[in-house]
């Protein structure tokens, strides 16, 4: 078995959201809303230290969390490099000034070229204001001589948004882009299935090495999930392909997600508690018997439910319809 060493480690600052974005999980299950306090995250500052990314997201977005600018300054400086994944809209100056001060990267979610794309996927964003955002930010780090935060751009790739990924990479040519991640739609309710591309094999491989050569020449580096396997006309996925993914999954050995409420995940897909750091010592639940026997059990032929249909990155099947498809539980009743 690999070593356990935490090197990334996410802190779900809240999972409340201020959009209502059509793809969003939260659309299809109900949860449970809060944030984690301020002294709760004080606590986990020696773990930072030892990290190499503390990525202040779980699910919702941390800017709504009414004291996002004290999490920022409590973060070590010079240490870890901090993530924050955001939809930009309550990005303010004073937390891009905060971000030039860190190592850091701004992930910001965009997934149109037009404004009417953009609108009906991020429902309640607003097209023109993203890109303000952006051009705010380049100032903000020109005036400040940062080259923080990176800037990387997230994109969920589906039906209705596909043809317009060239367009997006040139009009993000304009500003200091340094990455562009392109990932599938996790369908989780029926009315969602006509936009994923599993449906779309050649439509999806066509658009997205046309996007792979503008983002060359735009200078701007390009992570897409792959090429569906393709024969002649035939897409080959057939959905019983081998799926032991999980035993090439490094999260539980270098990976944490703390929730608002202090439990403690193995990834940000899990949803099996390994401890909750409000009435134990997180060193003690990384090195604890939950953790160990999830570790154990992901190295073998039966591994935990949820590596079994797991969707994430490092262990998707393109050509699985398990990588597209997970219906949440509470549409199937
Ligand atoms: S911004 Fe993220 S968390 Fe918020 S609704 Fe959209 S997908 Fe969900
Ligand atoms: S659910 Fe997925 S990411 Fe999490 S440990 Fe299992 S295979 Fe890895």
């Amino acid at each position: 078995m690999p070593e356990s060493v935490l090197k990334h480690l996410y802190v779900e600052l809240t999972n409340r959201c201020n959009l209502k974005c059509r793809m969003c999980a939260r659309r299809f299950t109900k949860v449970e809303l809060g944030e984690l306090s301020v002294d709760n995250f004080k606590n986990l500052i020696p773990i930072f230290k030892k990290c190499q990314i503390i990525a202040l997201n779980g699910w919702g977005e941390s800017l709504v969390h009414p004291e996002f600018s004290k999490f920022l300054e409590m973060v070590p400086h010079n240490g870890p490099f901090i993530e924050l994944t955001s939809n930009g809209v309550l990005l303010r100056d004073d937390i891009i000034s905060q971000l030039t001060k860190l190592k850091s990267t701004l992930i910001i979610s965009i997934d149109g070229a037009t404004q009417e794309t953009y609108e009906q996927i991020r429902i309640g964003a607003r097209f023109k204001k993203v890109f303000d955002k952006l051009k705010t930010i380049t100032k903000i780090k020109q005036s400040s001589g940062s080259n923080y935060p990176l800037i990387y751009i997230a994109f969920v790739a589906m039906r209705s948004n596909i043809t317009e990924l060239p367009s997006l990479i040139k009009i993000l040519s304009q500003y200091s882009i340094s990455f562009l991640n392109v990932m599938f739609l996790l369908v989780h309710g029926h009315e969602l299935e006509k936009e994923s591309l599993y449906f779309y094999p050649e439509l999806y491989n066509h658009w997205i090495e046309k996007s792979r050569l503008q983002a060359a020449d735009a200078g701007i580096k390009f992570n897409f999930p792959g090429f569906f396997a393709i024969t002649g006309n035939n897409c080959k996925h057939t959905g019983t392909e081998n799926l032991h993914r999980w035993l090439d999954c490094e999260a539980p050995f270098q990976t944490a997600l703390i929730k608002y409420n202090g439990n403690v995940m193995p990834c940000c897909v899990s949803e099996t508690s390994m401890g909750n750091i409000l009435n134990d010592d997180f060193n003690r639940i990384w090195s604890g018997s939950e953790y160990t026997e999830f570790r154990r059990k992901i190295r073998t032929d039966s591994p935990p439910r949820e590596c079994l249909d797991c969707h994430h990155c490092q262990t998707q099947n393109i050509n699985n319809i398990h990588t597209h498809i997970k219906i949440l539980q509470s549409e199937k009743l």
